[in-house]
């Protein structure tokens, strides 16, 4: 998967986020972006789109006004706290776009994403505690948004209802008690784990699936000796 990533306002190539991505096996184009001129970081972007053809585009805080502005009819945008009232014009994306923000963020304000995500029935995801979401939380479901498959239809339904922490059920096959167990999405949509049920100690495998439109499917099934 090939991912165009648009770093920050004084930022630069090479940063934590793509690296994160490159580590997970992801091709990320990461072109150094002019600072001081907008239009020019703009040519250089569409640039870059037009050469790459990337499947997704990463815009991180000025990167996700450019994102928001350059012309990628095919890409699926993940924007991390995009400073669109600051930079550009735009202030509608496509609905399967995936918005990444903290409520804690003293830079760009996090209503400004539930502005954005409300008006353009995207989906707003509220992660991380500062403007850089470059803990690992964040780079979790950064990772996890570029691989969410772009389908054009589904995404706007999630409607910010991914449970990034939550709880679910399965029953065990053993003794057909209804075991609780929390979830961490940011671990990614597709899971398999093996749990001792609290009830009756025999090992279960635990598959979690999430799938596009945010259902969440969770089953076991008996470990095999
Ligand atoms: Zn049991």
């Amino acid at each position: 998967m090939k991912v165009l990533f648009l770093h920050g306002w004084h930022s630069v190539p090479g940063g934590v986020k793509p690296t994160h991505l490159v580590r997970n096996g992801l091709e990320v184009i990461n072109p150094k972006l002019d600072d001081d001129d907008f239009e020019q970081a703009l040519r250089t972007a569409q640039a870059c789109y037009q050469e790459h053809h990337p499947e997704v585009i990463v815009g991180s805080s000025r990167g996700g006004a450019l994102a928001m502005n350059i012309k990628a009819p095919k890409a699926k945008l993940v924007l991390l706290c995009p400073a669109w009232k600051n930079w550009g014009r735009a202030n509608r994306v496509k609905s399967n776009t995936i918005i990444l923000h903290s409520r804690l963020d003293d830079v760009i304000p996090y209503q400004d994403s539930e502005e954005l995500a409300r008006e353009s029935q995207a989906t707003l995801l509220e992660v991380g505690h500062d403007h850089r979401l470059a803990d690992e939380q964040s780079l979790e479901v950064l990772l996890w948004a570029c691989k969410l498959p772009a389908s054009t239809d589904g995404l706007s339904e999630i409607d910010q209802q991914v449970p990034l922490n939550e709880e679910a059920c399965y029953l065990c096959d053993s003794c057909g008690e209804e075991i609780v167990i929390p979830l961490d999405l940011t671990q990614g949509a597709s899971q398999t784990y093996v749990e001792d049920c609290p009830v009756c100690c025999h090992a279960n495998i635990i598959h979690v699936q999430v799938d596009v439109r945010g259902n969440l499917s969770v089953t076991a099934e008996p470990e095999q000796d």
